[in-house]
């Protein structure tokens, strides 16, 4: 039986981006550039204003002091969007407000609260430094410089940042459709009757949701029955899809026919069982490269495995550079007891208490409980040998779902 490690390392390589596209950038959120986009000019593009005062040249403030007012003429003003239409001359000043271009001549700026204007002129009481109160040209960035790397996710401030260089089109890596099919003579569809011995296949809205997060695209297949016919006729069409992923099905029951299904397809077996829990039942098959994931039925462990094992996987599919999770260090709250043997991964809630995570495990366990995934922020990893772990060790933790949220403002107590 596999690690996740070794799990893992075995689907990645099944798991390569699908190429690029190119996309408006309002419609560019959450994907993966596949190429490095440059700078197009220097920002600031211009030397510009970063007070409101007056743009004068250094020369000729130099002399001034408390006792000795210099008293320049304002001619002309340069607001942002209406620059000066002339050089300053010597022995001038212009009125100047924040952003605006800094007029050919000037090298300097005195803040307006620094400055009295009287009529057409303006006195100045102190001397100023040279390039004071401007921001220069390229001092944010160079043109040619890069800007965001392939590999990196878009969020607000990437997009910004591509906005002020005029870059309105992106090449991003194509999102996969992932197929889900769930198996299972029990399911039913949301709305429909339910039978005794009927559930609702929670699962397929569960994990589709995951898949819009990630930025795959979920193409939710009817659940079949638990028949081969049935099963290999869904996964034909599941196959259109870039990745399948198969919900149910895949333990040592009678009615488990999912594997024997993917083999009649033509499906190649990789792996069967990882050594996790909840999950272990995990299957990983390919059909022509194409990767093909038979998760375990039960809601938990649906999840849990997706969390773990496939959403790292379709990341890397995604185009993320980093497509692993960063674990974050936490206390445990409260002693936890288990069998060894595996590494489980529990649900817990995460709140930060003094300077530290603490989570503190959900008390259902077992992977039955649906009630369970409630309000869960944080996937703590608990290692295989540990049997007994002790209230106030430490553990790894996937931070997950909602993350963490405060009742009250954090500024509270900083004032
Ligand atoms: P299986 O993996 O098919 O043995 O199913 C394990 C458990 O998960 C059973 O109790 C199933 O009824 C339940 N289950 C299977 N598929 C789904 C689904 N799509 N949604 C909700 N529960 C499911
Ligand atoms: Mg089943």
């Amino acid at each position: 039986m596999r690690s996740i490690a070794e799990a893992l390392a075995s689907m990645l390589p099944a798991f390569s981006p699908l190429g690029e596209e190119e996309v408006h950038l309002s419609a560019s959120a959450g994907r993966y550039l596949s190429r490095d986009v440059l700078a197009r000019f220097d920002a600031p593009p211009f030397d510009n204003s970063a007070m409101d005062g007056y743009a004068v040249r250094t020369a000729d403030v130099a002399g001034a002091g408390p006792d000795a007012v210099v008293r320049l003429p304002v001619l002309g003003e340069s607001r942002a969007g209406g620059p000066l239409p002339s050089e300053l001359n010597p022995g001038t000043a212009c009125r100047i407000f924040t952003g605006a271009f800094l007029p050919t001549g000037a090298d300097t700026v005195v803040m307006q609260e620094d400055a009295e204007r009287v009529g057409d002129e303006v006195l100045m009481r102190t001397a100023a430094p040279r390039g004071a109160h401007i921001r220069a040209q390229g001092s944010d960035l160079k043109s040619g410089s890069v800007l965001v790397r392939a590999g990196d996710r878009l969020w607000p401030g990437e997009i910004g940042l591509l906005a002020s260089q005029n870059i309105g089109q992106v090449h991003v890596f194509r999102r996969p459709e992932v197929a889900l099919l769930s198996t299972g003579d029990e399911l039913r569809e949301l709305g429909e009757d339910l039978p005794p011995g009927t559930i609702i296949n929670s699962n397929a809205y569960a994990l589709s949701e995951m898949l819009r997060d990630l930025g795959a695209i979920p193409l939710v297949l009817p659940a079949v029955a638990d028949t081969l016919p049935e099963i290999e006729a869904a996964l034909r069409r599941a196959l259109e899809a870039d990745v399948v992923i198969t919900l149910g099905g895949v333990s040592v029951g009678a009615y488990d026919f999912v594997q024997e299904a993917f083999a009649n397809v033509g499906i190649e077996p990789g792996f069967w069982k990882v050594r996790m829990k909840p999950g272990k039942p995990l299957v990983f098959a390919q059909y022509e490269g194409k990767p093909v994931i038979g998760v375990p039925g039960n809601p938990i462990s649906a999840m849990v495995t997706f969390e773990v094992l496939i959403a790292p996987c379709l990341r890397a599919m995604l185009g993320d550079r980093r497509p692993h999770p960063e674990p974050v260090v936490a206390r445990l709250r409260e002693s936890y007891h288990r069998r060894p043997g595996r590494v489980e991964i529990a649900r817990a809630v995460a709140t930060r208490e003094g300077g530290e995570l603490t989570v503190t495990l959900h008390k259902r366990q077992g992977s039955g409980s649906l009630t369970s995934f409630v309000g869960v922020n944080a996937l703590v990893i608990l290692p295989a040998d540990r049997a007994d772990l002790a209230a106030g060790e430490l553990v790894e933790a996937i931070l997950w779902g909602p993350g963490l949220r405060a009742e009250r403002s954090c500024f509270e107590a900083i004032g």
